[in-house]
C-alpha cells in the first residue's frame, strides 16, 4: 500500500485534497453514494489498497473474488498500470429499488505505451446503509 499525504490531490482526480475526498472512505466511513464509492475504489487501486477493493465488494460477488489468485491479479494490474484519469460519465439510481445504482465511468489508463483506457457501467448495491460494488454491467448500445 502506498501512503499519501492528506493534503495531496486525491488520486481519483476529483480535484479535491485526499483528506476531503477518498481518505475518509478508505478509513472506514460509510459510503452514502455510488459515485463516491466508484471514485474511492479507483483511488484505492492507485494506492494499492487491495483490502479496500475486496471490502467494498458486495457479498454476492465477494466470494468469487476474495481469493489469493484474484488478489494477485488485481495487484499486478495496479502495479503495471498508470492511472491517468477518471471521468464519471453518468450515474443513476434504479427507479424500482433505491438500493441499486449504476455509475458509468471512463478510466484513463496506460500500460507502458499502450492505452488501456476503458468505459464501464458498474452496478452498485446498498447493504445496511453502505454502498458496495456488485459487478460491471454490459454497456447498452446507443
Ligand atoms: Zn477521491
Amino acid at each position: 500500500m502506498i501512503k499519501i499525504a492528506p493534503n495531496k490531490p486525491c488520486p481519483c482526480y476529483s480535484g479535491k485534497k485526499y483528506k476531503k475526498c477518498c481518505r475518509p472512505l478508505h478509513q472506514g466511513q460509510k459510503i452514502d453514494d455510488p459515485v463516491r464509492l466508484m471514485r474511492s475504489r479507483y483511488s484505492a487501486y492507485v494506492l494499492y489498497n487491495m483490502d479496500y477493493i475486496v471490502n467494498t465488494m458486495h457479498p454476492e460477488s465477494k466470494h468469487l473474488t476474495d481469493t489469493p489468485e484474484w488478489r494477485a491479479g488485481i495487484t499486478l494490474f495496479a502495479e503495471t498500470t498508470d492511472f491517468n484519469g477518471l471521468e464519471i460519465l453518468d450515474s443513476e439510481l434504479s427507479l424500482d429499488d433505491i438500493n441499486t445504482g449504476w455509475v458509468t465511468f471512463h478510466a484513463i489508463l496506460a500500460n507502458g505505451d499502450d492505452d488501456t483506457s476503458y468505459v464501464e457501467r458498474s452496478l452498485f448495491k446498498k447493504e445496511d446503509g453502505q454502498w458496495l460494488y456488485l459487478h460491471a454491467d454490459p454497456l447498452e448500445d446507443t
